[in-house]
C-alpha cells in the first residue's frame, strides 16, 4: 500500500507534468487522478504561495467537509477554519525551505456537517522539486487515525484510571493500614489520657492535701508568731513594706497594727535618720543577715519618743533563685534589762566617786570563807602601805584593845545576823604617839534567795571630827565645871535661907525658896547630863556596880517623879524580887530619865505605867505612856547625841537631846539593851533589859 502511495505520489506530482508522465506512461491526467481518486488515503497537491489545491481526492474533501467547487481555491480560502490553525503556516514553510514536514496523530479542527469537530491525522506534506531542484508543489497525505486516537485515548484514560484505582486501592490500604496504626495509637492515647487522668485526679488530691497542709502550717505559723514570745516582724521587698508584726513588736514600737501592709519608713517614721532602715538595705541587697546586741532605737510611744534597747538579727528570706524577697526581724527586747543596769552601773559610778571624793577605805569579807580583802586607802587608814598584804586580824591588831573586842563583836553580829555594823574607834599607828580615829559602817551583802554573799563597807578618817568634839566637849566639861561650882554655893544658900524661914514660920519665903531649889536642882541634873556625855566621850565613864533590888529602885524613882509631876498616875507592874548587879546611880538616872520623858512628852494625858518583867535571864524594864508618840523615823534615831523630834504643836518641850543618848551608853556599857516601841500619836513604850547575873 505504502509503495502504491509513493508511485501515486510521483505521478501527481504537478499537473503540468502529467503529460511528461503519461508519456512515459501512457496514462492521461484524467485516469491517473481518477487512479488517486480511488485511494483510500486522502490527499491533495498545492500551488503557488497561496497554497492553491490544485487536486484534492474524495477522501480529502471529505475530511474538509466540503465539495469538488473548492479546487482551485486557496487553501484558507476553501477551508476557512484551517485560519487560526497551524497548517496553512507549514504547507508555506515547506515550499519555501523545500523540507518535508510530517506528524502523526495530528488534531486538526474541521466544519463537518455544520459542526467544527476535532479529528486527527497522520500526515506528510511533502516538497515536489524539479530538476533544478526547487520545490513547484506539495503533495498532501493523511490518514484519518481519529477513532485510533480516540481508542488510544479512551485506553489511555482506562489505564490512567486503572492506575488512579490502584493508586487509590494502595492509598486505600495504606489509609487502612494507617487507619489501624492510629487506631492503636488512639487506644494508647486513650489509655493514656486515662491514666493521665487518675493521675491528674491524684496529683489534684495531693496539691489539695499540700494546699491544706500549708494553709494549716502558714496558720499556724501566723499563729506562732502572733503568741511569739519575743518580738517579730517581716518585711517585704526593698521598700520594706510591713507584712508582719506581732503584739510584742508592735508593743515594743509603741504602734497600733494599722501599720502593716505600710513601708516601714511610714509606719515608724522616727526610724528616719537612724541606722536600721540603711542596715536592712543592706541585708537586702547583700542576703546576709545582720546582728544586733543591746542596740537602742528611738521610738515615738504615746506622744514621746523613748529608748528602746534589744538583741535582734535581720534574717534574709530568699526565694527559688536565691533573691532575697523578705526580711525577718526577730528581737528581745532588753531595755528593761539594760536600763536597770545602765542604772546599777550609774550608782557603782557615783559609790566609786563617792568613795573616792571622801578619801573612804572599802573592804570586802567573803560571808563563808571570811576571807579579807582591804582597798588601799584602808590599808593606809591602819598604817600599811597600799600594796602590802594585810590580813583582818593585822588590821584589828591596830585597834586598842577595848574596842577591838567591840569591832570583833561588831563583825560577827553582822555576819550571823546581818545587822548593820557601825563603829567609830581609834587607830594605834606603830612609832606614831598620834591619835586616829576612824568610822566604819558595813553590812552584810545576800544575793536574790538570801543567800549571805559578803560582809563589805566603808572606812573613814574621823580623826579631825573627833578632835573637834574632844575640844566641844572639853569646852562643855569646863563651863559645867565652872558652873558646878556656883550651883553648889547658891544650893547651899538656899538651903539656908529655907531653914531660916521655916523658923521664922515666913511661909511665903519658904514656898518661894522650894520653888528655887527645885529650879536649881533641874539645872544641877542638866549641868550633871554635859558633865557625864564629856566624861563618857572622854572615856572616863566609870561604872561602880553593885546588887541591889530593882523594882525597889524603881519605886523611889518613881517616888522622886512624883513630887515634880503631881498631876500624873502612875502605876506599877512590878517583877517578882530580883537582885541586879549594875551602877545603881546610873541606872536609876537611866529610870529617872524615861519618867520624866514620859511626863514631858504627855501634855494631856496623864497615865504612865512602869513594868518589870523577867525573860530569858534578863530583867526588862517598860515605861508606857499615852503621850506625843513618835513616828517610825524618828524613832530610829532617838538614842543618837543631841538628837531632838521637832515637836512644831509643843514648841515649848526643852531638852538638850542627850538623856536618851546617855541612857543608851550607861545601858550598853552594862551589856544590856534598850528600844522603843511608839506610834505619833497614841503614846511610846520605852524599854530597857540588864542582864541578871548567873
Ligand atoms: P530631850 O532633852 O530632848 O528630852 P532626850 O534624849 O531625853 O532629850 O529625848 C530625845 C527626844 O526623844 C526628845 O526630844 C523627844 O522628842 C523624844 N522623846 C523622848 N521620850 C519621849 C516620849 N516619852 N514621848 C515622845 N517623845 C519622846
Amino acid at each position: 500500500m505504502r509503495i502504491k502511495i509513493r508511485v501515486s505520489i510521483f505521478i501527481a506530482t504537478c499537473p503540468y507534468k502529467l503529460d511528461e508522465m503519461n508519456r512515459n506512461c501512457h496514462l492521461t491526467d484524467r485516469e491517473i487522478l481518477d487512479v488517486l481518486s480511488m485511494s483510500a488515503n486522502a490527499f491533495a497537491v498545492y500551488s503557488t504561495e497561496e497554497i492553491i489545491i490544485q487536486i484534492a481526492n474524495d477522501a480529502m474533501i471529505a475530511f474538509w467537509g466540503k465539495d469538488r467547487s473548492i479546487i482551485g481555491l486557496p487553501l484558507d480560502e476553501a477551508v476557512p477554519e484551517l485560519k487560526g490553525q497551524p497548517f496553512i503556516g507549514m504547507l508555506k514553510n515547506v515550499l519555501k525551505t523545500g523540507i518535508t514536514d510530517s506528524g502523526k496523530a495530528v488534531p486538526a479542527e474541521t466544519m463537518i456537517g455544520g459542526k467544527l469537530r476535532t479529528s486527527y491525522y497522520d500526515y506528510e506534506y511533502r516538497a515536489i522539486k524539479n530538476e533544478a531542484g526547487e520545490t513547484y508543489c506539495i503533495l498532501h497525505s493523511a490518514e484519518d487515525v481519529t477513532s485510533n486516537v480516540l481508542n488510544l485515548q479512551a485506553l489511555e484514560r482506562a489505564r490512567e484510571k486503572e492506575e488512579q484505582l490502584e493508586k487509590e486501592q494502595q492509598f486505600n490500604e495504606e489509609l487502612a493500614a494507617t487507619n489501624e496504626e492510629l487506631n492503636a495509637i488512639n487506644e494508647e492515647l486513650h489509655q493514656a489520657k486515662q491514666s493521665l487522668q487518675s493521675l491528674n485526679e491524684e496529683l489534684e488530691g495531693r496539691v489539695l492535701e499540700r494546699t491544706i497542709a500549708l494553709a494549716e502550717s502558714e496558720a499556724s505559723v501566723r499563729y506562732m508568731i502572733a503568741d511569739a514570745p519575743i518580738a517579730i516582724a517581716v518585711f517585704k521587698g526593698r521598700d520594706m513594706i510591713i507584712e508582719t508584726a506581732n503584739q510584742k513588736i508592735l508593743e515594743a514600737w509603741g504602734k497600733k497594727s494599722d501599720i502593716i501592709g505600710k513601708p516601714l519608713h511610714i509606719g515608724i517614721p522616727e526610724l528616719q535618720g537612724q541606722q536600721f532602715l540603711s542596715i536592712l538595705d543592706h541585708v537586702y541587697l547583700t542576703g546576709e543577715p545582720y546582728y544586733g546586741n543591746e542596740v537602742k532605737a528611738l521610738v515615738e510611744i504615746d506622744h514621746t519618743i523613748k529608748e528602746l534597747y534589744s538583741n535582734f538579727v535581720y534574717h534574709p528570706l530568699k526565694n527559688g533563685q536565691g533573691q532575697v524577697t523578705q526580711i525577718m526581724l526577730i528581737a528581745h527586747v532588753v531595755t528593761d534589762q539594760v536600763l536597770a543596769r545602765k542604772k546599777v552601773e550609774d550608782a557603782e559610778e557615783m559609790l566609786r566617786f563617792s568613795v573616792e571624793a571622801a578619801n573612804a577605805g572599802t573592804w570586802y569579807m567573803d560571808a563563808d570563807t571570811h576571807e579579807f580583802k582591804g582597798s588601799g586607802r584602808l590599808k593606809e587608814l591602819f598604817g600599811f602601805d597600799r600594796d602590802e598584804e594585810v590580813s583582818f586580824a593585822d588590821i584589828t591588831s591596830r585597834i586598842p584593845e577595848d574596842y577591838r573586842e567591840r569591832v570583833d563583836a561588831g563583825v560577827k553580829m553582822a555576819l550571823s545576823t546581818g545587822e548593820k555594823y557601825y563603829i567609830e574607834h581609834p587607830v594605834v599607828k606603830p612609832g606614831d604617839h598620834k591619835e586616829y580615829w576612824v568610822s566604819a559602817q558595813g553590812k552584810l551583802y545576800a544575793n536574790s534567795e538570801g543567800k549571805a554573799l559578803h560582809f563589805s563597807g566603808l572606812m573613814l578618817d574621823i580623826t579631825r571630827q573627833k578632835q573637834d568634839e574632844h575640844r566641844k566637849n572639853d569646852f562643855i566639861s569646863m563651863v559645867s565645871h565652872e558652873l558646878k561650882t556656883p550651883l553648889t554655893s547658891l544650893s547651899g544658900y538656899i538651903q539656908l535661907l529655907e531653914r531660916n524661914s521655916k523658923k521664922t514660920e515666913d511661909s511665903f519665903s519658904s514656898q518661894m525658896l522650894q520653888k528655887a531649889g527645885n529650879q536649881l536642882n533641874k539645872m544641877t541634873s542638866m549641868i550633871n547630863g554635859f558633865l557625864n556625855i564629856s566624861r563618857l566621850e572622854s572615856g572616863k565613864i566609870h561604872l561602880q556596880k553593885q546588887q541591889f533590888e530593882l523594882d525597889a529602885l524603881i519605886r523611889d524613882m518613881i517616888d522622886d517623879t512624883r513630887i515634880s509631876a503631881s498631876n500624873f498616875k502612875f502605876e506599877l507592874i512590878p517583877c517578882e524580887p530580883v537582885l541586879v548587879w549594875a551602877d545603881r546611880d546610873k541606872i536609876g538616872s537611866v529610870i529617872s530619865n524615861l519618867l520624866s520623858n514620859a511626863v514631858k512628852y504627855s501634855p494631856n494625858k496623864h497615865l504612865v505605867v512602869v513594868k518589870c518583867e523577867i525573860k530569858d535571864n534578863n530583867a526588862e524594864v517598860s515605861i508606857k505612856d499615852e503621850g506625843l508618840g513618835i513616828d517610825h523615823d524618828d524613832a530610829l534615831r532617838l538614842f543618837e547625841r543631841f538628837y531632838r523630834v521637832d515637836h512644831k504643836d509643843n514648841p515649848n518641850i526643852s531638852g538638850f537631846g542627850i538623856g536618851l543618848y546617855l541612857s543608851a551608853e550607861i545601858i550598853e556599857h552594862h551589856g544590856g539593851k534598850i528600844w522603843v516601841e511608839s506610834e505619833k500619836g497614841k503614846g511610846s513604850t520605852f524599854y530597857f533589859s540588864l542582864p541578871l547575873p548567873g
